[in-house]
């Protein structure tokens, strides 16, 4: 599977990689930061104007200490940044490039390589090597926008194609750190190649369930976004990036039209779903280090066991007291839930596709020691918040968000976590026109067969296809003053007696509540509030939903994925056929039957005026052996 660089350059030569012996350097922290050459002494925001002394940069992190706008930044400092301290290992140091078409324009191109070289004190666009963040190995890939514009030739792909290869074979994470004006003309179509090239590599290291933190840094364009760069199962930019494939000023030549003030900054790929989350240079190397921590497999259970909390028996309440419950403004949202239950939660954003929809918040978590995906329907506290989530009512882009989360989650065999609270899904031309029942369709299809442990938990109200889209799991469970129906009661009441006012008459038929779906077996635990509700004590009802979601989840700890795929198929396969509710129901139906035939041998008997053979077999069935033994009869009374 390994492709070294030297066999290649002994295969190709019109690579137009140089063939100085390869060699691994270390090279510590202070001497990356003051590497010889690396540039002008002093360097001009272009934000605020303030001329800074490299000193001051190297200090600030190339962070502006006026106006906060995050500069270009050499890739020795953001080695050293990120790299704990001695452990950088270059990788192919000596691979420099050469002219493989012997280009020149106003300068050769030979010309143009020497000159990047003593200015920028790298001998290429991309710097790789291995190293420690946080104190996880992984693969570094630093793009310095200084040598030609960060531009990808062959050898800068052959840099980044080789160090995906030594990730993959060392089977740990790769992060790379981009800026790029895309592909480097000087070297035609070998350039554009490139592409294909570190895209197949990146999607080895993807195949072997490795993590890829990508970091898309001021600028990003061309080749390099629209291959490895946006590859990454995280994609994390940094404030006021220009992120894109073609510039805002090439399209603005191209079509004539300018395209919108701050079109390809950071901020506005993360409205867009583009991006997963945006992060302050400060704070990139512990995110990272978090990633990396947790985006790996083979992480068993270790979570501290808790006990559950006592299942205090209480009277039932009516199903429109229970209604009310489920609706009460002060119930907390999934939100409240993930923050008091997780000691870490960083929310991911996006569909990757075409917007980031609030309804649905989600991201990666530790509860207990565990890691886990958690998402949720996110209806939010204040009017403000409720306004700017639309109540949970997800469109079609918030599930497409949390498909991708549970992708997440497969790829590494993160167990996931859902919260289920929305009316309904978003009910609009919009929703339709984006596809909202396919995105609910592929939900459920994704649902069924992901291949880690799914627990999914109905906190508030669990409305239609919209709850059900993120309640496909090995184990529901239901806060016990929740609801969870496929119709709102007032929904139910219009359609069935054209009178919505009705529905206080109808929440009681329609088994909504988590007693009556318990008995129904369609959800498998009941999780008790606190006495009057979850809103008279958050805190609590938090508390005892973790303790509850993590024993659902230790029933799955190693558990071999082809097993539990075949119980969750069996579980919605047969759904409705256990449970008191069908038991009784069999019991009742069957009773009637015999008690039909019975009358209907008696009749016969009173006009033919004789014993019917069948009168004198038919008592001796008794109605609860016939339950146990016949399994069409079984069968019969759920289809
Ligand atoms: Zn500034």
């Amino acid at each position: 599977m390994k492709t070294k660089a030297n066999d290649l350059r002994y295969l190709n030569p019109s690579l137009g990689l140089s063939d100085v012996p390869e060699k691994a350097t270390a090279l510590g922290k202070e001497k990356m930061v003051r590497r010889k050459g690396s540039g002008p002494a002093t360097a001009k925001c272009p934000s605020c104007g303030t001329v800074h002394s490299r000193a001051v940069l190297e200090e600030q992190l190339y962070v502006c200490p006026e106006c906060k706008h995050h500069l270009q930044m050499p890739s020795h400092a953001r080695i050293a940044m990120l790299a704990d301290e001695g452990t950088f290992i270059e990788l192919d140091h000596s691979l420099v490039s050469v002219d493989p078409l012997e280009f020149a324009d106003l300068r050769s191109y030979r010309a143009r390589l020497q000159e990047a070289r003593r200015e920028t004190g790298v001998r290429e666009a991309v710097t790789t090597g291995f190293c420690k963040i946080g104190g996880q190995r992984a693969v570094l890939v630093v793009f310095d926008f200084a040598f030609l514009g960060g531009t990808m030739g062959s050898v800068v792909g052959e840099k980044i194609a080789h160090a995906f290869e030594e990730a993959t074979e060392r089977g740990i994470p790769l992060v790379s750190v981009a800026a790029s004006g895309g592909a480097r003309v000087q070297e035609g179509m070998f350039s554009l190649m490139q592409m294909a090239k570190v895209a197949a590599a990146a999607s080895v290291h993807d195949r072997h369930g490795l993590a890829f933190i990508s970091i898309l840094t001021d600028p990003t364009f061309g080749g390099v976004t629209a291959s490895f760069a946006s590859l990454g199962d995280i994609l994390i930019a940094e404030p006021g990036a220009q992120i894109g494939f073609v510039g805002p000023r090439v399209i603005e030549q191209t079509t004539g039209i300018a395209p919108p003030k701050d079109s390809h900054k950071a901020e506005t790929l993360l409205q867009a779903g583009l991006i997963d989350l945006v992060i302050k240079r400060t704070d990139l190397t512990s995110v990272i280090a978090y990633l990396i921590g947790h985006l790996a497999k083979n992480k068993s259970m270790d979570a501290a066991a808790e006990g559950l909390p006592p299942n205090v028996k209480r009277q039932r309440l009516p199903a429109w007291q229970k209604v009310g419950l489920a609706r009460h403004v002060g119930r907390p949202s999934a939100r409240y839930y993930i923050a008091r239950m997780a000691s870490r939660f960083l929310e991911l954003h996006g569909d990757r596709w075409s917007a980031d929809d609030p309804a649905i918040v989600g991201g990666l978590a530790q509860v207990n020691g565990q890691t886990l995906i958690m998402i949720g329907h996110d209806r939010g506290g204040t009017p403000e918040e409720k306004a700017a989530t639309h109540d949970g009512k997800a469109y079609p882009e918030g599930y497409r968000k949390s498909l991708r989360l549970m992708r997440l989650a497969s790829k590494f065999r993160i167990p996931v976590v859902t919260l289920v609270d929305c009316p309904n899904a978003q009910a609009s031309y919009e929703s339709e026109h984006r596809g909202i029942a396919h995105a609910l369709a592929r939900n459920l299809a994704t649902m069924a067969n992901l291949p880690t442990p799914i627990v999914s938990v109905i906190i508030g109200e669990g409305g239609s296809g919209g709850a059900l889209a993120l309640g496909v799991a090995d184990r529901v469970l239901m806060l016990e003053n929740a609801i969870y129906s496929v119709i709102s009661p007032e929904g139910a009441a219009a359609i069935l007696y054209r009178d919505a006012g009705r529905a206080e008459t109808v929440s009681e038929m329609m088994k909504l509540t988590a007693q009556d779906l318990h008995a129904l077996g369609i959800i498998d635990t009941v999780v008790p509030e606190p006495e009057g509700g979850a809103h008279l004590d958050p805190a609590a009802t938090a508390d005892a939903l973790r303790s509850h979601v993590l024993a659902a989840l230790r029933i799955f700890d190693n558990v071999p994925t082809n097993q539990l795929l075949d119980a969750r198929y069996k579980k919605y396969r047969h759904i409705g056929q256990g449970g008191k509710f069908w038991r009784e129901k069999v019991r009742s139906g069957l009773s009637d039957v015999f008690g039909l035939l019975a009358y209907a041998v008696s009749r016969m008997e009173k006009s033919n005026g004789k014993k019917a053979q069948v009168g004198e077999t038919t008592p001796r069935i008794r109605p609860e052996k016939a339950r146990t033994s016949t399994p069409s009869t079984k069968r019969a009374v759920h289809d």
